[in-house]
């Protein structure tokens, strides 16, 4: 089977019919329409990618397809035929031996999906011998630890006795694979799976579902929010919108000839890296407003071995970087590489162990607390998850002004004003000050956190993975008005994201962080067309996109994931994934070597004389 396979072929020989399916949620007074008359084919060792925004759809479908809807939804009309038996008239004893033995399920959330208190290996051989009772305690133990193997876990014998939270998200997806692939499924159902995790960890998977397909003829529909990863790995897309079925296209019918303005809207919503023109706000002063030095920070957690011993996590080492007053500053890097702990030090939440961090020339560290206070008031930090980062009992209005009477920025009888013109500027309709959190959508919950940030007037905002809960629309919407209240008040930002295509559209410099380091610090352009360090060039090869990339994922992808930063390695802590490592790499940490418009860590670029 190959990924040229063809639409007619789909056509021809499918063992999945969907006909006219139709979902609604059913009420005692009404039906509300979920999924209106779904068809589509499917054959056997395809690939078909059902494609939609958040709210279309996709997981309904996704569940349908396993007779797997929960209450109130209820397939009304239409069928889903295996093989010519409908789905959805089995009785739940012939489903039992069908779910897991033929159709097989992974959903986004792995973290969650296995009993926290059970080894990952006990979970799966159980899972195995319910379906296959013909498999012995030793059979199955053989069977998942290989299949661990074939999804490239590594040390499969040491982590099959591993728990749920000893594995990275990544991991943990492999695991959710092995789960469904263990008791050879002719059809998995893949929903949104790749939405939670890194590029690089994502594009691992999307190889990986596609070797699996070639190696065992499974079939899969792979539901996802990203065009471009449902472009990446199938040749046959379906696209939704309001639970309907606007078209079927191959992914170049979508760029170059789409049927559909809303097909086409979503095409051209994605971010093109190399081949549209970004002019993200520079510096128009040179003036440093943030300067990081050395800074360090190590935390120190239980070891899950030993419980009464401490281990050392290494989260941030040795970072050193300038912000200039009114750029956009970007920091990338995959999870766990530090971001996260740097965005907390920087807004100075938690303190470095080692090093220093200057504010407009003035060091944060030997400030007391009433300096502290009144420097809060101009640099503010917002954070990743509108739902978590809001205080729930407290109304819109009162959550945005509290920050006023914190600091008395203005008298209290200005406060109204204030927060309404702060909340026009960021685009909350007026009302929505008496409103809960909870009343509101995502996307309305972070124009709150942006107001809260904002009504101080701050000088610099820290960004901390603000849009990566939001889809791609209300990135776009954001990142336009960050654009605005930039020009209108002339702050700095420090956007910190996984997001390379965001960050591309909007940060002048940028930073690239592995395990606590800075491995390079370029401009936009340079960075995005010239990357020098091997990880820069494979985080961009992993990039999903409409576009050519520029960079052979076959040459510089990464396989398996950082170290621990419990145990960073001797000389390069990147050495164990890169292509190009030389002998000098596994003893020596690489020197930091400045380069066109910034700095890089390696020991080829060191002696290089050409750079
Ligand atoms: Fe690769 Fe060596 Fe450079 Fe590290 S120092 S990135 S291992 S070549």
């Amino acid at each position: 089977m190959t990924k040229n396979q063809t639409i007619d072929d789909a056509i021809d020989k499918p063992i999945l019919t969907v006909n006219k399916l139709n979902v609604v949620a059913r009420s005692s007074d009404k039906d509300t329409a979920i999924l209106t008359d779904i068809s589509f084919n499917l054959s056997k060792g395809e690939i078909l990618s059902v494609i939609g925004e958040s709210g279309s759809g996709l997981t309904v479908l996704s569940k349908s397809l396993m007779n797997w809807l929960p209450s109130p939804l209820v397939a009304s009309k239409g069928s889903v035929l295996y093989r010519g038996d409908n789905v959805l008239n089995l009785s739940t004893n012939e489903l039992r031996k069908f779910r897991g033995k033929i159709f097989a399920y992974i959903g986004s959330d792995s973290t969650t999906a296995l009993n926290p208190t059970v080894p990952i290996g006990r979970h799966l051989v159980s899972k195995l011998r319910a379906v296959m009772p013909e498999y012995s305690e030793t059979q199955a133990q053989k069977r998942i630890i290989d299949l661990f193997d074939a999804v490239r876990i590594p040390s499969p014998i040491e982590r099959f006795n591993e728990f749920p939270f000893q594995f990275s998200g990544g991991m943990m997806q492999r695991v959710m694979i092995v789960d469904a692939l263990c008791t050879d499924p002719e059809l998995l159902v893949a929903d949104n799976i790749t939405q939670p995790l890194d590029v690089t960890i994502a594009k691992q998977i999307v190889r990986l579902l596609y070797d699996l397909r070639d190696e065992f003829g499974t079939s899969v529909v792979f539901s996802t929010a990203s065009l471009p990863m449902a472009a990446d790995i199938s040749e046959r897309l379906l696209v939704l919108q309001n639970g309907r079925v606007l078209e079927e296209a191959t992914p170049k019918q979508i760029v170059d000839n789409p049927g559909t303005n809303y097909t086409k809207a979503l095409s051209e919503r994605v971010p093109r890296i190399w081949s549209a023109k970004h002019t993200p706000m520079k510096s128009l002063t040179q003036k440093t407003i943030l300067s990081v030095k050395n800074v360090s920070k190590t935390y120190f957690t239980t070891d899950p071995k030993a419980y009464f011993s401490k281990q050392a996590v290494k989260a941030v080492r040795g970072v050193s970087f300038d912000v200039l007053e009114g750029e956009n500053f970007g920091i990338v890097g995959e999870s766990g590489c530090g971001k996260s702990t740097l965005s907390r030090l920087l807004s100075w939440v938690e303190k470095p162990d080692d090093g220093e961090i200057l504010f407009e020339n003035k060091s944060i560290n030997t400030m007391n607390s009433s300096e502290l206070k009144n420097l809060r008031n101009q640099f503010q930090l917002i954070l990743q998850d509108p739902y978590t980062s809001l205080p729930g009992h407290k109304t819109v209005g009162e959550i945005i002004i509290e920050p006023l009477k914190i600091h008395r920025s203005c008298p209290p009888q200005a406060y109204s004003d204030r927060l309404f013109e702060v909340m026009t500027e960021v685009g909350l309709p007026k009302g929505t000050e008496v409103s809960l959190p909870s009343q509101l959508s995502a996307s309305m919950r972070q124009r709150v956190n942006i107001a809260r940030a904002m009504v101080t007037k701050p000088n610099l905002l820290i960004l901390d993975e603000t849009m990566s809960s939001l889809d791609q629309v209300e990135q776009a919407r954001l990142l336009d008005l960050f654009d605005e209240l930039q020009r209108r008040h002339n702050f700095t930002y420090i956007f910190i994201s996984h997001d390379l295509a965001l960050v591309r559209r909007a940060c002048s410099r940028v930073l690239v962080m592995y395990l606590g380091r800075v491995v390079e610090m370029a401009a936009n352009e340079d960075l995005f067309f010239n990357p020098v360090h091997p990880y820069s060039q494979a985080l961009l090869s992993a990039m999903p996109t409409l576009e050519k990339n520029r960079f052979d994922a076959s040459k510089v992808l990464l396989e398996g994931e950082p170290p621990s930063p419990v145990n960073i390695p001797l000389g390069c802590s990147f050495r164990s994934r890169c292509p190009n490592a030389l002998e000098i790499c596994a003893t020596e940490s690489p020197p930091n070597s400045p380069i066109r418009s910034g700095q890089v860590e390696c020991h080829l670029i060191a002696q290089d004389k050409n750079f």
